[in-house]
């Protein structure tokens, strides 16, 4: 079953057990770590079959070979392993914390050079593919929303002999399909938006090039970076919704940003969605949509932003993004977010509440000031 139906459809139809009759609808959780010898499953570090039914579903909708990880952060570790010893990584200036830390890190030991480029730069982002192994894109970039150009970003660093990868975490493949556009690898934090519901940690990788899969595969094995049955079974679960939430979640995160640019309390709102944002026509050219994260930089700075995120009630202040339940969180509270995210800026990830209780209480925390 492939490209005959809509993503949409293929979210609820694939990563199941063949249609024979008495099996099971959903592929089970198999909680092993040996299988019996010969086959071709031998140990659960190099697949097994809950993990292979998200990787199924997630390669098809990437349009490559997916390889699970018990962690966004452990694809990224994986797939920061193909960079040769030194090689340059050319990467956002800010961007997830976590992989900006890790890049940062690794330059400060010698293992990469690091290179950086500002997201919302075509020229930048050209001048320093020149001489790197690998580019880095985030689009958008968490928390700043910023938009890249993948197709030119592809061109300048395929020209220099550099790889691809772009972290499709926030866009899911239902809106933006990285892989079609030229780039090498897609990477996930499955934890988000295609689990979908914040009970389970997982990431993945997803490569245009069967061989760049292998070698990602067999980071897995070495780094010992294999997701649990569960996790896989709740993954898969998660994402049988995924169009439908996100449809919902991101109708309602148009309507709220764009009343939030007409908010007293709010200086600036950061969504690529709305026409007013920068980077809005060139994500409307390579996304069919913009997703359900915001950013909000509030009005009096972060003991104001800190204000709301106490005052909200059905919202609710944590980290994390893409689950039915919205979060809002202030992200300078992270003593590792970038100097360059403002100390007043909110992250929020919209949920699938009603759309109109959402507003009434982010209102209300807003001038509760
Ligand atoms: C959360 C996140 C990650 C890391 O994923 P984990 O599952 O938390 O390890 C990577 N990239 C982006 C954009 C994220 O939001």
């Amino acid at each position: 079953m492939t490209s005959e139906w809509a993503p949409d459809s293929r979210v609820v139809s694939l990563g199941r057990p063949p249609r024979t009759p008495d099996a099971p609808l959903n592929t089970p959780i198999v909680p092993a770590s040996s299988f019996h010898a010969e086959g071709p499953l031998e140990y659960s570090r190099e697949g097994s079959p809950t993990v292979a039914a998200l990787e199924e579903l997630l390669g098809d909708l990437e349009g490559g070979t997916a390889v699970a990880f018990s962690s966004g952060m452990a694809a990224v570790n994986a797939a920061l392993d193909a960079v040769p010893a030194g090689g340059v990584v050319l990467a956002p200036s800010h961007s997830y914390t976590g992989t900006a830390r890790r890049l940062r890190e690794l330059d400060s030991v010698g293992r990469i050079t690091l290179r950086t480029f500002a997201a919302d730069s075509a020229e930048s982002l050209a001048n320093g593919c020149v001489g790197a192994s690998l580019v880095w894109i985030e689009t958008p970039t968490n928390p700043m929303m910023e938009v890249t150009d993948i197709r030119r970003a592809v061109a300048a660093a395929h020209a220099s002999g550099a790889f691809v990868l772009v972290d499709n975490t926030f866009s899911t493949p239902m809106r933006q399909r990285p892989l079609t556009l030229g780039a090498d690898i897609a990477l996930h934090s499955v934890t988000k938006f295609i689990g979908g519901h914040s009970d389970l940690l997982m990431g993945g990788l997803v490569a245009r090039d069967p061989d760049l899969a292998e070698f990602l595969r067999t980071r897995r094995v070495l780094l010992g970076a294999a997701p649990g049955a569960l996790e896989a079974y709740l993954a898969v679960r998660g994402a049988r919704t995924l169009a439908l939430r996100l449809d919902r979640s991101e109708e309602t995160a148009r309507t709220i940003a764009a009343r939030l640019v007409q908010h007293p309390a709010v200086e600036r709102t950061l969504y690529p969605g709305l026409p007013s944002d920068p980077g809005y026509a060139l994500m409307a050219r390579q996304a069919t949509g913009f997703g359900s994260v915001l950013s909000i930089v509030v009005r009096g700075g972060a003991e104001a932003a800190d204000r709301v995120c106490l005052k909200v009630r059905l919202w609710t202040y944590a980290t994390s993004l893409g689950g039915v339940e919205s979060l809002i969180e202030r992200r300078r509270r992270w003593p590792a977010e970038s100097k360059d995210v403002p100390e007043g800026l909110l992250r929020l990830s919209v949920g699938i509440e009603n759309p109109e209780d959402l507003w009434r209480d982010l209102d209300q925390a807003l001038r509760s000031q």
